[in-house]
Protein backbone atom coordinates (compact mmCIF):
# COMPACT_ATOMS: atom_id res chain seq x y z
CA UNK A 1 0.00 0.00 0.00
CA UNK A 2 0.97 3.68 -0.30
CA UNK A 3 1.97 5.24 2.91
CA UNK A 4 1.60 8.68 2.22
CA UNK A 5 4.45 10.06 3.56
CA UNK A 6 6.69 11.24 1.11
CA UNK A 7 6.83 15.03 2.70
CA UNK A 8 7.73 13.71 5.58
CA UNK A 9 12.01 14.29 5.58
CA UNK A 10 13.76 11.24 6.54
CA UNK A 11 16.07 11.68 9.33
CA UNK A 12 19.70 9.82 9.90
CA UNK A 13 19.27 7.08 12.01
CA UNK A 14 21.09 8.35 15.68
CA UNK A 15 22.17 6.39 18.94
CA UNK A 16 19.33 8.47 20.86
CA UNK A 17 15.55 9.94 20.03
CA UNK A 18 15.21 13.85 20.23
CA UNK A 19 14.27 15.65 23.04
CA UNK A 20 10.98 14.31 25.26
CA UNK A 21 8.88 17.57 23.80
CA UNK A 22 10.22 16.74 20.38
CA UNK A 23 8.78 13.66 20.63
CA UNK A 24 5.50 14.10 21.96
CA UNK A 25 4.85 16.56 19.18
CA UNK A 26 5.84 14.12 16.43
CA UNK A 27 3.52 11.83 18.13
CA UNK A 28 1.02 13.90 17.81
CA UNK A 29 1.80 14.51 14.24
CA UNK A 30 1.81 10.96 13.22
CA UNK A 31 -1.54 10.49 14.83
CA UNK A 32 -2.84 13.61 12.81
CA UNK A 33 -1.97 12.60 9.54
CA UNK A 34 -2.48 8.98 10.14
CA UNK A 35 -6.13 9.54 11.51
CA UNK A 36 -7.19 10.89 8.08
CA UNK A 37 -7.27 7.83 6.65
CA UNK A 38 -10.13 5.53 6.69
CA UNK A 39 -9.07 2.55 4.06
CA UNK A 40 -8.85 -1.05 4.94
CA UNK A 41 -11.17 -3.44 6.69
CA UNK A 42 -11.46 -4.96 9.82
CA UNK A 43 -10.30 -8.76 9.75
CA UNK A 44 -13.50 -11.11 9.54
CA UNK A 45 -12.40 -14.38 9.30
CA UNK A 46 -12.53 -14.85 13.04
CA UNK A 47 -16.36 -13.91 14.02
CA UNK A 48 -15.40 -12.12 16.97
CA UNK A 49 -13.00 -9.72 15.62
CA UNK A 50 -15.78 -8.86 12.56
CA UNK A 51 -17.17 -6.34 15.14
CA UNK A 52 -14.07 -4.13 16.01
CA UNK A 53 -15.18 -0.55 16.28
CA UNK A 54 -13.28 0.45 12.95
CA UNK A 55 -12.57 4.21 13.94
CA UNK A 56 -10.57 2.99 17.06
CA UNK A 57 -6.71 4.41 16.88
CA UNK A 58 -4.25 4.46 19.77
CA UNK A 59 -0.49 4.95 18.91
CA UNK A 60 2.27 4.60 21.96
CA UNK A 61 6.11 4.84 21.84
CA UNK A 62 7.77 3.93 25.31
CA UNK A 63 11.62 4.79 25.28
CA UNK A 64 14.20 2.52 27.02
CA UNK A 65 13.59 4.63 30.01
CA UNK A 66 10.44 3.81 30.48
CA UNK A 67 9.01 6.65 29.26
CA UNK A 68 5.80 6.97 27.35
CA UNK A 69 4.75 9.51 24.64
CA UNK A 70 1.18 8.49 23.51
CA UNK A 71 -1.87 9.47 21.56
CA UNK A 72 -5.67 8.52 20.80
CA UNK A 73 -6.74 4.99 22.11
CA UNK A 74 -3.50 3.86 23.40
CA UNK A 75 -4.97 2.52 26.54
CA UNK A 76 -8.03 0.29 24.53
CA UNK A 77 -7.40 -3.37 24.91
CA UNK A 78 -7.77 -5.50 21.71
CA UNK A 79 -6.83 -9.53 21.18
CA UNK A 80 -2.69 -9.40 20.38
CA UNK A 81 -3.14 -12.49 17.58
CA UNK A 82 -0.05 -12.77 15.62
CA UNK A 83 2.15 -10.31 17.56
CA UNK A 84 1.91 -12.76 20.41
CA UNK A 85 4.41 -15.03 17.87
CA UNK A 86 7.39 -12.97 18.39
CA UNK A 87 7.35 -12.94 22.38
CA UNK A 88 6.69 -16.86 22.79
CA UNK A 89 10.09 -17.33 19.99
CA UNK A 90 11.91 -14.63 22.43
CA UNK A 91 11.04 -16.95 25.49
CA UNK A 92 11.52 -20.43 23.62
CA UNK A 93 14.46 -18.79 22.46
CA UNK A 94 15.51 -18.23 26.03
CA UNK A 95 15.37 -21.78 27.19
CA UNK A 96 16.43 -23.54 24.29
CA UNK A 97 19.12 -21.38 23.17
CA UNK A 98 20.52 -19.52 19.85
CA UNK A 99 21.00 -22.79 17.73
CA UNK A 100 18.33 -25.25 18.90
CA UNK A 101 15.68 -22.09 17.94
CA UNK A 102 17.34 -21.96 14.83
CA UNK A 103 17.21 -25.81 13.88
CA UNK A 104 14.11 -25.71 14.99
CA UNK A 105 11.85 -23.19 13.13
CA UNK A 106 14.32 -21.83 11.01
CA UNK A 107 14.57 -17.84 10.13
CA UNK A 108 13.57 -16.95 6.65
CA UNK A 109 10.60 -15.76 4.74
CA UNK A 110 8.33 -17.83 3.47
CA UNK A 111 6.73 -15.08 0.65
CA UNK A 112 3.40 -16.86 1.43
CA UNK A 113 0.27 -16.04 3.69
CA UNK A 114 0.99 -16.41 7.19
CA UNK A 115 -1.20 -19.66 7.30
CA UNK A 116 -0.08 -21.54 4.16
CA UNK A 117 -0.20 -25.22 4.18
CA UNK A 118 2.03 -25.02 0.56
CA UNK A 119 5.04 -23.38 2.75
CA UNK A 120 5.45 -26.67 5.02
CA UNK A 121 5.36 -29.02 1.43
CA UNK A 122 7.44 -27.34 -0.10
CA UNK A 123 10.07 -27.42 3.02
CA UNK A 124 9.99 -31.03 4.15
CA UNK A 125 7.92 -30.00 7.00
CA UNK A 126 9.90 -27.67 8.73
CA UNK A 127 8.34 -24.46 9.32
CA UNK A 128 10.42 -21.65 7.71
CA UNK A 129 10.35 -19.03 10.39
CA UNK A 130 8.45 -18.67 13.71
CA UNK A 131 6.14 -15.65 12.89
CA UNK A 132 4.15 -17.84 10.66
CA UNK A 133 1.51 -20.09 12.04
CA UNK A 134 3.06 -22.98 11.66
CA UNK A 135 6.28 -21.55 13.45
CA UNK A 136 4.19 -20.32 15.72
CA UNK A 137 2.90 -23.74 16.77
CA UNK A 138 6.23 -25.56 16.78
CA UNK A 139 7.35 -22.84 18.86
CA UNK A 140 4.53 -23.04 21.22
CA UNK A 141 4.41 -26.99 21.27
CA UNK A 142 8.41 -26.31 22.88
CA UNK A 143 7.33 -23.51 25.48
CA UNK A 144 8.31 -25.80 28.74
CA UNK A 145 5.35 -27.44 30.72
CA UNK A 146 3.95 -30.83 31.92
CA UNK A 147 0.23 -30.23 30.19
CA UNK A 148 -0.98 -27.97 28.03
CA UNK A 149 -2.08 -26.17 30.79
CA UNK A 150 0.95 -25.44 32.21
CA UNK A 151 2.30 -24.77 28.60
CA UNK A 152 -0.69 -21.97 28.24
CA UNK A 153 0.42 -20.50 32.15
CA UNK A 154 4.36 -20.12 31.02
CA UNK A 155 3.16 -18.18 28.46
CA UNK A 156 0.74 -16.18 30.29
CA UNK A 157 3.29 -15.01 32.56
CA UNK A 158 5.92 -14.58 30.16
CA UNK A 159 3.98 -12.15 27.90
CA UNK A 160 3.06 -10.08 31.28
CA UNK A 161 6.53 -9.96 32.42
CA UNK A 162 7.31 -8.26 28.95
CA UNK A 163 3.70 -5.92 29.50
CA UNK A 164 4.97 -5.44 32.91
CA UNK A 165 1.33 -5.97 34.34
CA UNK A 166 -0.92 -9.67 34.36
CA UNK A 167 -2.61 -9.77 30.74
CA UNK A 168 -5.83 -11.53 30.96
CA UNK A 169 -7.41 -13.69 28.02
CA UNK A 170 -10.31 -12.54 25.88
CA UNK A 171 -12.53 -15.21 26.13
CA UNK A 172 -14.78 -14.51 23.21
CA UNK A 173 -12.39 -14.22 21.47
CA UNK A 174 -11.01 -17.55 22.31
CA UNK A 175 -13.71 -19.31 21.69
CA UNK A 176 -14.69 -17.98 18.72
CA UNK A 177 -11.76 -18.47 16.84
CA UNK A 178 -11.31 -21.98 18.58
CA UNK A 179 -14.50 -22.81 16.48
CA UNK A 180 -13.43 -21.40 13.18
CA UNK A 181 -10.07 -22.93 13.43
CA UNK A 182 -10.14 -25.63 10.77
CA UNK A 183 -6.99 -24.37 8.86
CA UNK A 184 -5.04 -24.50 12.21
CA UNK A 185 -6.03 -28.04 13.88
CA UNK A 186 -4.44 -28.87 9.85
CA UNK A 187 -1.15 -27.29 10.23
CA UNK A 188 -0.79 -28.86 13.43
CA UNK A 189 -1.68 -32.25 12.30
CA UNK A 190 0.37 -31.95 9.72
CA UNK A 191 3.57 -30.73 11.86
CA UNK A 192 3.16 -33.90 13.47
CA UNK A 193 2.53 -36.30 10.60
CA UNK A 194 6.49 -34.82 9.75
CA UNK A 195 7.43 -35.38 13.10
CA UNK A 196 7.63 -31.64 14.28
CA UNK A 197 5.64 -31.85 17.15
CA UNK A 198 5.65 -34.65 19.29
CA UNK A 199 2.63 -32.91 21.18
CA UNK A 200 -1.32 -33.71 20.74
CA UNK A 201 -2.04 -31.11 18.16
CA UNK A 202 -4.98 -30.57 19.06
CA UNK A 203 -3.90 -29.38 22.58
CA UNK A 204 -1.36 -27.39 20.80
CA UNK A 205 -3.38 -25.18 18.68
CA UNK A 206 -5.44 -24.83 22.27
CA UNK A 207 -2.77 -23.01 23.47
CA UNK A 208 -1.88 -21.18 20.40
CA UNK A 209 -5.05 -19.86 20.15
CA UNK A 210 -5.31 -18.64 23.76
CA UNK A 211 -1.92 -16.80 23.14
CA UNK A 212 -3.27 -15.38 20.48
CA UNK A 213 -6.29 -14.04 22.25
CA UNK A 214 -4.41 -12.26 25.00
CA UNK A 215 -5.94 -8.91 25.75
CA UNK A 216 -3.12 -5.87 25.61
CA UNK A 217 -3.41 -2.17 24.72
CA UNK A 218 -1.03 -0.30 22.32
CA UNK A 219 0.38 1.00 25.69
CA UNK A 220 1.53 -2.69 26.49
CA UNK A 221 2.73 -3.07 23.44
CA UNK A 222 4.77 -0.71 23.33
CA UNK A 223 6.45 -1.59 26.62
CA UNK A 224 6.51 -4.78 25.21
CA UNK A 225 8.71 -3.46 22.41
CA UNK A 226 10.85 -1.57 24.30
CA UNK A 227 12.31 -4.45 26.65
CA UNK A 228 13.21 -5.60 22.73
CA UNK A 229 14.53 -2.36 23.06
CA UNK A 230 16.20 -2.54 25.65
CA UNK A 231 18.36 -5.53 25.59
CA UNK A 232 15.56 -8.01 27.29
CA UNK A 233 14.77 -5.95 30.26
CA UNK A 234 11.52 -4.51 30.72
CA UNK A 235 12.57 -0.49 30.70
CA UNK A 236 9.35 0.03 33.36
CA UNK A 237 9.81 -2.80 35.85
CA UNK A 238 13.60 -2.84 35.36
CA UNK A 239 13.25 -6.81 35.45
CA UNK A 240 15.05 -9.14 32.71
CA UNK A 241 12.59 -10.67 31.12
CA UNK A 242 15.27 -12.83 28.03
CA UNK A 243 18.76 -12.42 27.47
CA UNK A 244 20.18 -9.42 25.15
CA UNK A 245 21.44 -11.95 22.59
CA UNK A 246 17.82 -13.29 22.73
CA UNK A 247 16.29 -9.85 21.98
CA UNK A 248 18.71 -9.49 19.30
CA UNK A 249 17.58 -12.97 17.68
CA UNK A 250 13.96 -12.26 18.27
CA UNK A 251 14.52 -8.77 16.30
CA UNK A 252 16.09 -9.91 13.24
CA UNK A 253 13.48 -12.20 12.72
CA UNK A 254 10.75 -9.81 13.23
CA UNK A 255 13.20 -8.13 10.51
CA UNK A 256 12.80 -10.98 7.58
CA UNK A 257 8.96 -12.13 8.57
CA UNK A 258 6.58 -10.40 10.91
CA UNK A 259 4.69 -8.09 8.52
CA UNK A 260 3.26 -11.27 6.39
CA UNK A 261 4.35 -11.10 2.89
CA UNK A 262 5.01 -7.55 3.00
CA UNK A 263 8.07 -7.78 5.19
CA UNK A 264 10.19 -6.20 2.63
CA UNK A 265 8.21 -3.49 1.56
CA UNK A 266 7.82 -2.53 5.60
CA UNK A 267 11.67 -2.84 5.54
CA UNK A 268 11.99 -0.73 2.69
CA UNK A 269 9.50 2.15 4.02
CA UNK A 270 10.69 1.95 8.06
CA UNK A 271 13.44 0.14 8.32
CA UNK A 272 12.54 -1.70 11.63
CA UNK A 273 11.51 -5.23 13.31
CA UNK A 274 7.56 -4.87 13.18
CA UNK A 275 5.07 -7.81 13.90
CA UNK A 276 1.64 -7.18 13.03
CA UNK A 277 -1.74 -8.84 14.31
CA UNK A 278 -5.21 -9.35 12.54
CA UNK A 279 -7.06 -7.72 15.39
CA UNK A 280 -5.25 -4.40 14.29
CA UNK A 281 -1.91 -3.91 16.20
CA UNK A 282 1.49 -3.38 15.11
CA UNK A 283 4.63 -2.86 17.52
CA UNK A 284 7.81 -1.81 16.22
CA UNK A 285 11.16 -1.78 17.93
CA UNK A 286 14.17 0.86 17.71
CA UNK A 287 17.00 -1.18 18.59
CA UNK A 288 18.55 1.01 21.82
CA UNK A 289 15.71 3.47 21.95
CA UNK A 290 12.43 2.32 22.42
CA UNK A 291 8.97 0.41 21.15
CA UNK A 292 6.32 2.19 19.16
CA UNK A 293 3.29 0.33 19.04
CA UNK A 294 -0.26 1.01 17.04
CA UNK A 295 -4.16 -0.07 17.73
CA UNK A 296 -6.16 0.69 14.40
CA UNK A 297 -8.72 -2.90 13.27
CA UNK A 298 -8.50 -1.79 9.19
CA UNK A 299 -6.41 -3.94 7.36
CA UNK A 300 -4.71 -3.71 3.87
CA UNK A 301 -4.96 -7.07 1.46
CA UNK A 302 -1.64 -8.33 3.28
CA UNK A 303 -2.91 -8.45 7.05
CA UNK A 304 -1.22 -5.07 8.24
CA UNK A 305 -3.16 -2.04 9.88
CA UNK A 306 -3.15 0.67 7.45
CA UNK A 307 -3.10 3.64 10.33
CA UNK A 308 -0.72 1.89 12.10
CA UNK A 309 1.41 1.32 9.10
CA UNK A 310 1.42 4.71 8.00
CA UNK A 311 1.83 6.28 11.92
CA UNK A 312 4.96 3.96 12.62
CA UNK A 313 6.40 5.17 9.00
CA UNK A 314 6.13 8.69 9.42
CA UNK A 315 7.94 8.36 13.15
CA UNK A 316 10.21 6.03 11.75
CA UNK A 317 11.52 9.31 9.20
CA UNK A 318 10.32 12.33 11.20
CA UNK A 319 12.87 10.64 14.38
CA UNK A 320 15.54 9.08 12.59
CA UNK A 321 14.73 5.18 13.57
CA UNK A 322 15.06 3.56 10.10
CA UNK A 323 18.51 1.19 10.53
CA UNK A 324 19.62 1.87 7.16
CA UNK A 325 19.51 5.96 7.25
CA UNK A 326 22.60 7.08 7.60
CA UNK A 327 23.95 10.56 6.87
CA UNK A 328 27.78 10.79 5.78
CA UNK A 329 30.46 11.89 7.82
CA UNK A 330 32.98 13.04 5.54
CA UNK A 331 35.53 14.89 5.82
CA UNK A 332 38.05 16.19 3.52
CA UNK A 333 41.26 15.59 4.53
CA UNK A 334 43.51 18.55 5.34
N1 LIG B 1 -4.94 -16.37 15.71
C1 LIG B 1 -4.76 -15.97 14.34
C2 LIG B 1 -4.58 -17.19 13.45
O1 LIG B 1 -3.86 -18.07 13.79
C3 LIG B 1 -3.60 -15.03 14.24
C4 LIG B 1 -3.43 -14.52 12.86
C5 LIG B 1 -2.69 -13.23 12.75
O2 LIG B 1 -2.78 -12.35 13.61
O3 LIG B 1 -2.00 -13.10 11.73
O4 LIG B 1 -5.17 -17.28 12.41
Amino acid sequence: MKLDIAHVAQRAATGLLPEDSRVDALIADAFAHAAAHSEGAVADYIPALASADPSLFGLSLVDVHGEAHEAGDSGVEFSIQSISKAFVYALLCDEVGHEEALATVGVNNTGLPFNSVVAIELNDGHPRNPMVNAGALATTALIPGADAEARWLTIQHGLSRFAGRRLELDEAVYQSEMAANQRNAAIAQLLESYGRIRQDPAEVVDVYTRQCSILVSAHDLAVMGATLADGGVNPVTGERVVSAEVARDTLAVMTASGMYENSGEWLFEIGLPGKSGVAGGIVCVAPGKGGIATFSPPLDAAGNSVRGQIATAYLSRALGLNLFASASHFTPKE
